[in-house]
């Protein structure tokens, strides 16, 4: 076995003249002290991010060997790039974000990310020899290889991320759906914690997903795994959802479905109501008026609460997850939105997969850096 020397490296202040966009960088052994080798005096101590590194020697045969500390989570979406850079462990160090430029069809996107990175490498003077990767999660259906299958919001056709961005970078890349990515990060770190199988359920602009099993994300055999806001809910819908077909999940329980079907409950019946004096109101304005005791919006939430929990059941049935959890603008109505839904659930769960936990997710935007960084660890490959 090969006994290894901890040092420390104490390095300077950020450099000015680097160009951000330039893919090289020194060599490892250009920024070392040549002469000096001595045993660290903490070996279990954290540096501080940009004063030092923790570095191994290894004296048998002289070959430096950096211990691989940080990784990139990075969250692309149709209008930014939410750039994160952490410590292996988890722990956020920086996050930053950058426009996403969809003009010609989206080629400049990896680009970017690219000059993003390396620039944030460059100034904080950390060797790419210390970072184990890039995990990049993507609105749109990947295939294990990182294959995306057509972005509609970024231009993108059919082509392969990680290599593309990993030939950009030099670093390593993993490449996942947003949903799933973001139910990764909320299972490592969220509201998913402690459980071993979860899905993910957000309720959002749309309705998306995850599931996650022993710490893996279900991809599905075309990367349509966690499509949860697509099954079909009411066959009898005639209006069409984005998706071409007609009853989904989405339709009803987003915060778009939400307005959407709270308004034609108020057209049906005639009943004061504080949401009649509302323009043209918000899914929180639903919420915030049931807080409020209107009857109407409270007798429009359990039909919510209905579909809600109806196709949570459903998806409980194939699982059988110890946990879901609701994640997404709507989850911000909080505990009375699990009880309300839970209330219901008695009535779709099967008694077999009814161990289930109701939660609420916990990292808000931060889910899909997370769970990105979360794909690049050795633990999960
Ligand atoms: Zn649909």
């Amino acid at each position: 076995m090969v006994k290894a020397y901890s040092i420390s490296v104490v390095l300077s202040e950020r450099s000015e003249s680097k160009d951000p966009s330039s893919p090289e960088f020194p060599d490892i052994s250009s920024i070392l002290p040549q002469k000096s080798r001595f045993r660290n005096p903490h070996p279990s101590k954290t540096f501080p991010l940009g004063k030092s590194r923790k570095i191994c020697y290894n004296k048998e045969n002289t070959t430096w060997e950096v211990l691989m500390n940080y990784g990139f989570g990075i969250d692309l979406g149709g209008t930014t790039v939410k750039l994160a850079f952490f410590q292996k462990d988890g722990t956020m160090l920086h996050k930053w974000e950058i426009p996403t430029d969809t003009s010609e069809s989206g080629k400049r996107i990896l680009p970017d990310i690219a000059a993003a990175v390396l620039g944030h490498l460059d100034s904080s003077r950390i060797p790419k020899a210390d970072v184990l990767g890039i995990g990049i999660a993507v609105p749109g259906p990947v295939l294990p290889d990182g294959t995306v299958n057509r972005c509609v919001n970024l231009g993108w056709g059919v082509f392969n991320i990680a290599t593309t961005l990993s030939a950009l970078t030099g670093l390593p890349v993993k490449v996942g759906n947003d949903a799933n990515v973001a139910a990764l990060g909320e299972y490592w770190r969220g509201g998913g914690q402690g459980y071993r199988s979860m899905v993910m359920v957000t309720l959002g602009t749309g309705v998306g997903g995850g599931v996650i099993l022993d710490g893996k994300i279900l991809h599905g055999s075309m990367g349509g795994g966690g499509e949860i806001g697509h099954m079909t809910l009411h066959r009898e819908e005639t209006i069409p959802c984005n998706c071409g077909k007609c009853g989904c999940v989405e339709q009803y329980c987003s915060a778009t479905g939400i307005v959407r079907t709270a308004k034609a409950y108020l057209a049906a019946t005639d009943a004061p109501s504080v949401l009649r004096a509302l323009p043209d109101f918000s899914c929180k304005d639903v919420f915030d008026a049931a807080d409020a005791g209107d009857p109407v919006a409270l007798a429009y939430l359990e039909t919510f609460y209905a579909n809600a929990a109806e196709f949570i059941s459903n998806i409980c049935c194939v699982v059988n997850p110890e946990a879901v959890v609701i994640g997404g603008g709507v989850s911000k109505a909080g505990q009375p939105l699990l009880d309300g839904i839970r209330r219901h659930m008695d009535r779709f769960l099967f008694h077999a997969v009814s161990n289930m936990e109701l939660r609420l997710a916990t990292l808000g935007n931060d889910a899909g850096a997370i769970g990105a960084l979360r794909m690049i660890l050795p633990e999960n490959n």
